[in-house]
């Protein structure tokens, strides 16, 4: 920390802040520069001396070392791993996509979405019990019925559930039912709460407040991590801004601004980032791009009747589709050998004949592909209907191959769409397939009680 006296500071003003700094067992160096005087503090408890500026004499405090210690990389610059259930987070780990309801509203509907978004490759399911809503006669969650739900949800697919917690008191029953505590952005600065988290044994999920700065934030992290959880996940949710276009304004650039001052894993939630549907995926695939750890989406089997926020919830589809985008754009090298040469078309042939053979070609080609997609669902069929069966590194050799395929008038690029788009209709095949499943059984089932 440095102190500036100003250019008119008396020597005993001078005296007075080393007097102070030195009572609070900092040292002070003091350097008389022909102008002004400076004094350089120096100590592990410079919070103690934070009212410096407010003494005679002085101009301005400069902070050197950031007011976060625990959560800031000049501390501990190893990336923080946040392990869940066999789900890591952080540094080298794939992406981790969690998904689901904004708000649990049924067992049906939470099970349908846990399996769906299971099979898309979502490693954790989220779901709010507790709902800070805005407005008091917003559905407000279901309470504890829907924790148990989480808790029942996460035996049946295995996947770790994450739901908010909006009352220290309720730390505990969320410690017996989810896999993550969320801090939600009405939150962040709820200083009582972020205490009750930090002496949970359960990572914390801790977005961005409404209109906090990322200093402020670090230290609504330092809170959970000074009172003993080290398990801290930083989720950017958007921010207040005067654009209304979008519900928020997603700072994508906390990413890498983040990532320069923290070791702590970060997130971003392009659902409340933008508030729309349509603006989901494009906003989830820079939150990939820009570096971030995971993302959390929300999905809903039928978004137009949802509780609460269908208008950014997606729809099985569209995060299938997210999904398969982010699939792609996970890069997996192949080592497999390259195709055969394609023949080449004999230029003495009449052009009827040569017509005739594309028909051919296209016929079998045909036949080719619905064949694809037969075994696809022979796949499908013969692996756990529930869970997530795409072979991303197969996927990415075969599209790998497609842009490597120089041996005829295609260029890689229009190869690669032919093949990307093959491998969606196929996933559009199984999804459908495992729809009818989920149908079937739930009416072999019969109607609830
Ligand atoms: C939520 O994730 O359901 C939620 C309420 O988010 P936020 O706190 O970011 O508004
Ligand atoms: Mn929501």
């Amino acid at each position: 920390m440095i102190v500036v006296m100003r250019p008119t500071a008396t020597q005993g003003e001078v005296d007075g802040v080393r007097r102070t700094v030195e009572e609070h067992g900092l040292e002070a160096f003091i350097s008389v520069g022909e102008e002004r005087t400076v004094i350089g503090v120096v100590g592990s408890d410079l919070e103690s001396v934070a009212h410096l500026g407010t003494l005679e004499g002085v101009e301005q405090v400069i902070r050197i070392s950031s007011p976060y210690k625990l959560a800031s990389s000049e501390h501990q610059p190893e990336r923080t791993r946040v392990r869940v259930n066999g789900v890591e987070l952080g540094l080298g780990q794939e992406l981790v996509v969690m998904a689901g309801p904004c708000a649990v509203e049924s067992r049906e509907q939470l099970m349908q979405t846990a399996r769906a978004v299971k099979r898309e490759g979502a490693r954790v399911l989220r779901g709010g019990a507790f709902k800070p809503r805005t407005s008091p006669y917003a559905f407000q969650g279901l309470g504890l019925p829907a924790l148990k739900l989480l808790h029942e949800a996460h035996d049946e697919y295995g996947l770790p559930v994450i739901s908010e917690v909006v009352d220290p008191a309720d730390v505990p029953a969320f410690e017996e039912h989810v896999d993550i505590l969320q801090v939600g952005a009405r939150n962040m600065a709820n200083f009582v709460l972020l205490k009750a988290v930090g002496q949970s044994r359960r990572p914390v999920l801790l977005k961005r407040g409404l209109s906090a700065t990322i200093e402020e934030w670090l230290l609504a992290a330092e809170y959970i991590l000074s009172a003993g959880n080290p398990n801290v996940i930083l989720c950017e949710r958007g921010i207040r801004t005067f654009e209304t276009a979008t519900r928020n304004t997603l700072d994508l650039s906390a990413v890498p601004v983040l990532r320069s001052r923290t070791h702590l894993p970060i997130i971003v939630d392009p659902s409340h980032g933008t508030g729309h549907r349509a603006l989901v995926a494009p906003m989830a695939l820079a939150g990939a791009a820009v570096g971030a750890d995971g993302l959390i989406i929300e999905v809903h089997p039928d978004p137009a009747n949802a509780r609460s926020d269908g208008d950014q919830s997606l729809s099985f589809e569209d995060f299938g589709a997210l999904m398969d985008e982010l699939r792609r754009l996970q890069f997996v090298r192949s080592t497999d050998a390259p195709p055969a040469p394609a023949a080449a078309p004999d230029a003495t042939e009449e052009i009827g004949d040569v017509r005739d053979r594309i028909d051919e070609l296209d016929a079998r080609l045909a036949a080719m592909v619905q064949e694809r997609a037969s075994l696809a669902l022979e796949v499908q069929r013969r692996r756990d209907v529930g869970a997530h069966g795409h072979d991303v590194r197969r996927e990415r050799a075969l599209l790998e191959r497609a842009a490597s395929g120089t041996d005829g008038p295609m260029t890689p690029v229009e190869l690669t769409m032919v093949f990307d788009a093959l491998l969606r209709a196929s996933r559009s095949v199984q999804r459908r397939h495992a729809q009818s499943v989920t149908e079937a059984e739930a009416a072999a089932a019969g109607p609830r009680p």
